[in-house]
């Protein structure tokens, strides 16, 4: 009989396919190429995580209790001794210069092949000992990855994943682009919620997704055939003839809907009252640009740079990042392409090192976006100048993320000026009357919002960010997604106060976060006074539906009652009405 499993919707989507399980720290570690001048470099850096392990289980040892039973000792002493041993500490080395790979590559080859000694031994106690391989190994692995610096491009994969539903504790954005080039028919993980960059990156991708399974590793299997079904966040194991019928029939029905979608009219967003509503394209990656068209966008109101520093492992020069970007500009012929400022960390972490190295507590709240780019000025001025040349060639607008602080705000805009001035004695181009605004993502900044649209050329709304900050949960948190909730009054007042502040000041306000792009909120926000709208171009056609059946004026003089209710009853009866 078909068993279902519960989790978080994350994409509508829905698919069907054999399962491939990825446990975290399995060893599935990235294959890169090295280039031969940095072959000894690598090695050296195998040496030291080597090295490091060694001087771990030492001081382990050193610092253990007397009263320790003998045999725990007697076990880190094994463990020292499968370090020492040239399988662990010269045949990584050999590989790498052999297969002019990465050292995690080599180790990960090497743990294969002594796994499959022990394996294949009759004796039970002896194929017992291949955990302490994986544990021997994964201490190496640690201190390879904790401080890894490679210097090489991305080994073509093989296609592994083709056609699988990834099954994984957690999946990070990059890695999700990665399998997404490999593949694959839909991902489920144990942990994830739906507005986590994950999440973000599989709706712009259109891949089946469900977070918040728990116990996956033992209610499905490797290569077991699961569907899943994003419209209700389901996992289907065991499958029958019958529902196998029904959801490959169900399938081909969302081809054809999808298909009608990019057939819709590219006609303006104009409401009941005559207003019209400019709704823009969220891009991750240059190949999103062509959905972009086919739903009609009036251009891309959140371009996020930070995917172009994924999947590598050095930083995209200023060159490279202005070929990229000029790219992007070209391929909108003529539309307005609004360019984001690097989000690097929290849950967008990338292999080049830019980040902080040690372990953060709370990475949402620590040294991320502006924050990161004004710590650390290599990575902020080439994506500056990069952003001021793709300025000469068109209708390019800068926007900075995660803005809390105006002192924050009057630092990024000295750096802009300084750049420009550099630009200027360079003989080099840009446009001085480049646009500049600021997302308004964080608590502090939507209640001083006025102050920030003094400064700025417009202000877009993060709601992804905004209701994680305003609510306090951690919007990759599966335990306290429950609490994540767009419709809070405290989200709502934040929104409004924005909004509000942006038109004192004659700027315009848009929302780019998942928000805008969810057609339930469609008539509120209009009621709040929002004209601006970005959101992937798979959510244009159901919102572009839902405008024309709208009326503003009717629609503000709702919210402006369901702002001013203090009891919460109330509230609740005021926004069922303005519910889609
Ligand atoms: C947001 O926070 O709403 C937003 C659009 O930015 P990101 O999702 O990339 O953090
Ligand atoms: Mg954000």
């Amino acid at each position: 009989m078909t068993l279902c499993l519960q989790g978080t919707r994350i994409t509508s989507g829905v698919a069907i396919g054999p399962v491939h399980i990825i446990k975290q720290h399995d060893f599935e570690v990235t294959e890169y190429s090295i280039h031969k001048n940095f072959l000894q470099e690598e090695v050296s850096r195998y040496k030291k995580a080597h090295n490091n392990a060694k001087n771990h289980l030492d001081s382990v040892l050193n610092n253990i209790p007397q009263s320790t039973p003998s045999e725990i000792t007697a076990f880190i002493h094994s463990h020292l001794l499968m370090l020492d041993d040239e399988m662990l500490s010269d045949a990584p080395v050999e590989i790498i210069l052999k297969q002019q790979c990465n050292a995690e590559w080599a180790l990960k080859i090497q743990r294969d092949s002594i796994v499959s000694i022990f394996d294949a031994m009759e004796d039970d106690y002896l194929r017992t000992r291949r955990d302490d391989v994986d544990h021997v190994v994964k201490t190496i692995m640690q201190n390879l990855l904790s401080g890894a610096v490679h210097h090489g491009v991305h080994h073509s994969q093989e296609q592994r994943f083709s056609g699988h539903v990834i099954v994984a504790d957690d999946i990070s954005p990059s890695e999700l682009v990665l399998m997404q080039h490999q593949g694959i028919a839909a991902f489920v993980t144990q942990t994830g919620g739906p507005t986590s960059h994950t999440a973000i990156i599989a709706r712009s991708l259109n891949i089946p997704a469900i977070a918040g399974i728990h116990n996956i590793y033992t209610l499905l299997h490797e290569t077991e055939t699961i569907i899943v079904d994003g419209r209700f966040g389901l996992v289907l194991t065991n499958i029958d003839d019958e529902a196998l019928h029904h959801y490959h029939r169900l399938r081909r029905e969302q081809q054809i809907q999808l298909k009608r979608y990019k057939e819709f009219p590219h006609l303006p967003a104009i409401t009941d009252d005559g207003i019209e509503i400019n709704i823009s394209a969220n891009i991750e990656l240059a190949e999103e640009i062509p959905l972009m068209h086919e739903m009609g966008a009036n251009g891309i109101g959140l371009y996020r740079t930070e995917y172009l520093f994924m999947n590598r492992s050095t930083t995209p020069s200023e060159e490279e990042q202005f070929l990229a970007y000029a790219n992007v500009l070209m391929q909108l012929k003529d539309k307005p392409l609004t360019i984001r400022t690097l989000d690097l960390g929290s849950d967008k972490q990338v292999d080049s090192g830019k980040q902080p190295s040690h372990t953060i507590t709370n990475p949402a709240m620590g040294l991320r976006a502006i924050r990161l780019c004004l710590n650390d000025l290599s990575l902020f001025i080439p994506q500056l100048r990069a952003i001021l040349r793709v300025s000469a060639l068109g209708s390019v607008k800068m926007m900075i993320p995660m803005l809390s602080n105006i002192n924050e705000l009057q630092q990024v805009l000295r750096l802009i000026q300084t750049t420009q001035s550099t630009l200027q004695k360079e003989s080099i181009k840009f446009d001085p009357d480049m646009h500049i605004g600021g997302m308004i993502e964080v608590p502090a900044a939507a209640i001083c919002a006025e102050m920030f649209a003094a400064e700025l050329d417009f202000l877009s709304i993060g709601t992804n960010d905004l209701i994680q900050y305003t609510l306090a949960i951690d919007r990759t948190d599966d335990e306290v997604n429950y609490l994540y909730d767009p419709l809070h009054p405290a989200v709502l007042k934040l929104i409004a106060q924005t909004i509000a502040a942006g038109q004192q000041a004659g700027i315009p306000v848009t929302m780019c976060g998942e928000m805008a792009g969810d057609p339930r909120y469609t008539k509120l926000l209009l009621g709040l006074g929002l004209q601006e709208f970005s959101m992937h171009p798979n959510s244009h056609p159901p919102i572009k539906k839902i405008i024309p059946l709208c009326n503003t004026r009717k629609l503000r003089r709702q919210v402006k009652r369901l702002l001013k209710s203090n009891n919460h009853t109330e509230f609740i009866n005021q926004i069922e009405k303005l519910l889609c």
